[in-house]
């Protein structure tokens, strides 16, 4: 029996990533896996693991940068038709992680639950945002997060509830696990008040953040005790610096952009330059946010 026997129908071999990324930057996944439902996702995992295949989950893409070499071995995406559900209780909504969180979001304000509102314009899955705990100055989503269905390395599933679950800043300690489903905790409000409040936030976030561009969100981290990474950016006069197709972007300096035809190594070298900079001017050694896989 060959690695994915009797799962041709969800296997992709040398399937391109570049269309999977926000940034559009990708070479080919030896295997993209897009599992219906848990037994699959099981199956494959298990799979991985007998065979030595290391094995990746992507949501939307919204925060790596994926090498043009393309990655060896499975990279996993759930299908968002199956797993893409959620449905309403009291005071929560149980989502599968598949789920654009903008959807989640727009469906919470409606029903007249407040909680995920303020993460408005933050792009990808549900499982993405909840795996690196997504936020912004208004919220983050670790706050709200009551439990979350995983997926091990072993295939076990399980849940995991809120004390066993740690958020920091754009971090969790959900790792080497695929998150199924989340649970969100949310309180009623008025549906008019949610909305105007959501449409507000995302004026400002569309103001200040290059939200049509091609770009995987902040490059950096906000480094502790100093001042963001943004500004850090801009006063090293760093906006608007270009290498190959990557751009810093000249409307927030934490983002950079592909103005067209950007690799893997334009966007490695302009962070590296940003970093070399800043810490030249300011002593402050800057931390990846995005994530990079080669
Ligand atoms: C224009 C723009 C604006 C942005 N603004 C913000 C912002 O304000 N705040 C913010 O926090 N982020 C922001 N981002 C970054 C990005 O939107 C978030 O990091 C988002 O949560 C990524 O979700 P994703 O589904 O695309 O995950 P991906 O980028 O595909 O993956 C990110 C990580 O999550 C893991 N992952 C994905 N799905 C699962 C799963 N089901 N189970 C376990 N792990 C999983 C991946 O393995 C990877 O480690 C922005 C990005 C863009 C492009």
């Amino acid at each position: 029996m060959n690695l994915f026997t009797g799962l041709e129908e969800i296997v992709t071999e040398n399937e391109p990533l570049a269309k999977y990324t926000w940034f559009g930057i990708g070479g080919p996944a030896e295997f993209f896996v897009k599992p219906k439902n848990e037994d699959q996702l099981q199956t494959v995992i298990t799979r991985c693991n007998e065979n030595n295949v290391p094995w990746r989950i992507i949501g939307q893409g919204a925060n790596l940068l994926i090498s043009d070499k393309g990655i060896k071995g499975a990279v996993i995406k759930l299908d968002e038709q199956s797993f893409g559900k959620m449905e309403f209780n009291n005071h929560s909504v149980t989502v599968r992680a598949a789920c654009p969180l903008g959807a989640v979001m727009r469906e919470s304000v409606k029903e007249g639950m407040s909680g995920l509102e303020d993460l408005v314009g933050i792009p990808g899955t549900v499982g993405g945002a909840v795996k690196n705990n997504a936020g912004s100055k208004f919220a983050d989503i670790g706050t709200i997060t009551a439990n979350v269905r995983v997926i091990d390395n072993n295939g076990t599933i399980y849940t995991r509830e809120k004390p066993d679950l740690n958020f920091e800043y754009r971090k969790s300690n959900i790792a080497d696990q695929i998150i199924t489903q989340v649970t969100f905790e949310l309180v009623p409000d008025d549906p008019n008040r949610l909305l105007t409040r959501m449409k507000e936030t995302f004026i400002i976030k569309k103001n200040s953040q290059p939200l049509s561009s091609r770009s995987a969100g902040c490059i950096f981290k906000n480094p502790p005790g100093e001042k963001p990474a943004g500004m850090l950016i801009d006063r090293a006069c760093l906006k608007g610096k270009q290498i190959g197709g990557a751009m810093v972007s000249d409307r927030h300096a934490n983002f950079i952009v592909n103005r067209g035809g950007a690799t893997f190594d334009d966007v490695r070298k302009l962070i590296d330059v940003i970093r070399q900079t800043v810490y030249d001017k300011f002593g402050v050694e800057l931390e990846l946010e995005l994530e990079i896989w080669e």
